[in-house]
């Protein structure tokens, strides 16, 4: 028996955890649950992981925006998230904090960021998480923003990459929920369009260029077709059901689209890659509805939180003894690394380079060795991690930044210094990968700028 996990998403955090926090409460209330009862929260990103004023400096958002927010409270010690609680991020995010923890981490206690891009296992959910909003021209770029940022790294730091999607794209098992700040492209036309598009007339014109949503987050959708979609970044409530199918043909039928927004449709979208292609897609992944959900920001008579029941497609009887469904003396589950996403970076060595090459293992069939080699990185994770008990993600978390003092004007307009991060430090040890941010890495003479790809 697959079991049922209570869990709560959020749109935008926007900076506002104690209006979240205390609006679960009731919401949990409101179906009869405890806060206990609760596996996780989800945050789809605008998280704003805001340390100090100096964080401040990093957020892209005009300087009269910039509020210090309360997860400076969460992060000095002084309140403890009261739910385990994952966050992606989105486009407006302390992107010094965030790109210490490039393969995921601690925020605070109890507050884990997945990473740029990360799949981690919690019980029987698999879980796939992507940061940033897409944007399409710096998707092929490096990854090679490093403190401090100037006014354009302040914001293509943020944008996704491809030398990240790609190592999603070599997974080749199922993943229950994925989580994105900018809706999957496309995800629309399953959903009540015509409501959306009278709410939000200004959607329609770029749905008709095709430019609404994140390609890549579609992408991973149609290749990996988890059961669950969580996003934020529009600002409003919306469900979907996205239908997956091989035949194209049979789309269009299914989707209800009344004859004045026929035209609108972007013809591309019936196309096989958008569907994913049969050939390439992993053999085990079978579902074929993906329940979509975004939703709004914190406020009153906004729709940013919802509590439901899930369960997982990704699960199969063999799993049942695997560390990640080990429960605790409490009977709750706890958060794991994902083998085969260790593997995938092991095998690409944390995309230490500065500039994009395509992946080593292609999504097609016909490459053995490539295979070969992937289920090599396999083994020595299993060896090297899973037998040494090493799979369960520590609770590392250490402060590395000044705490936020009112009082402390010193330096506030400054961005901050590069803090390398414990937690980034024993993640790369582990799994004998190299460290991509570290201080003074970028800066050696006659080195190239060693940074993330
Ligand atoms: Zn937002």
């Amino acid at each position: 028996m697959v079991p049922l996990l209570k869990i709560a998403v959020e749109g935008c955090g926007h900076g506002s955890l104690d209006i979240i926090y205390s609006a679960l409460e009731k919401s949990c209330e409101s179906k009869g649950w405890k806060l206990l009862d609760l596996d996780f929260l989800i945050i789809c990103g605008d998280f704003q992981a805001v340390r100090n004023e100096r964080d401040l400096n990093c957020m892209s958002v005009p300087s009269w925006h910039r509020k210090i927010g309360d997860f400076h409270s969460y992060y000095s010690g002084e309140k403890k998230a009261p739910v385990l609680t994952l966050v992606v991020g989105g486009n407006h995010e302390a992107s010094s904090y965030l790109s210490e923890l490039h393969h995921g981490g601690w925020l605070a206690p109890n507050i884990y960021y997945l990473g740029t891009v990360g799949i981690l296992r919690y019980g029987p959910l698999r879980i796939v998480g992507l940061s940033g909003i897409y944007h399409s021209t710096d998707y092929t770029k490096p990854r090679q923003e490093r403190l401090p940022y100037d006014k354009n790294e302040i914001r293509s730091i943020y944008h996704v990459r491809e030398c990240d999607i790609s190592k999603v794209l070599q997974l080749r098992s199922p993943i229950d929920i994925g989580i994105s700040h900018d809706w999957p492209r496309r995800v629309e036309w399953f959903g009540d369009h015509k409501i959306l598009f009278a709410r939000r007339p200004h959607f329609l014109e770029s749905v008709r260029d095709d430019r609404f949503g994140s390609a890549p987050a579609e992408q991973i959708m149609n290749h990996l077709r988890p059961k669950y979609w969580f996003s934020g970044h529009m600002h409003i409530k919306f469900t979907a059901k996205v239908q997956h199918k091989d035949n194209v043909d049979d789309i269009l039928k299914d989707l209800e689209v009344p004859n004045e927004l026929q035209a609108h449709i972007p013809k591309s979208m019936f196309s096989a890659p958008f569907r994913g292609d049969s050939q390439t897609r992993p053999p085990n992944v079978t579902n074929t509805v993906t329940n979509f959900l975004g939703l709004d920001k914190p406020g009153p008579h906004r729709d940013f939180l919802e509590v439901q029941e899930v369960t997982s497609c990704s699960y199969s009887e063999e799993d049942s003894a695997k560390p990640w469904m080990e429960r605790t003396p409490e009977g709750r589950f706890t958060l794991h690394y994902d083998e085969e996403w260790l593997s995938i970076l092991r095998s690409s060595d944390g995309g230490a380079t500065t500039a994009y090459e395509p992946p080593e293992i292609s999504l097609g069939d016909s490459e053995v060795s490539d295979t070969s080699a992937a289920s090599r990185s396999l083994d020595w994770v299993q060896a090297n991690i899973t037998a040494k008990g090493l799979l369960r993600i520590p609770e590392n978390f250490e402060k590395h930044a000044p705490v936020y003092d009112p009082n402390d004007q010193t330096n506030a307009k400054d961005q901050p210094d590069e803090f390398p991060n414990t937690q980034t430090e024993a993640f790369c040890t582990m799994l004998q990968i190299r460290n991509g941010f570290s201080v003074g890495e970028g800066d050696d003479e006659g080195s190239d700028n060693l940074v993330f790809g």
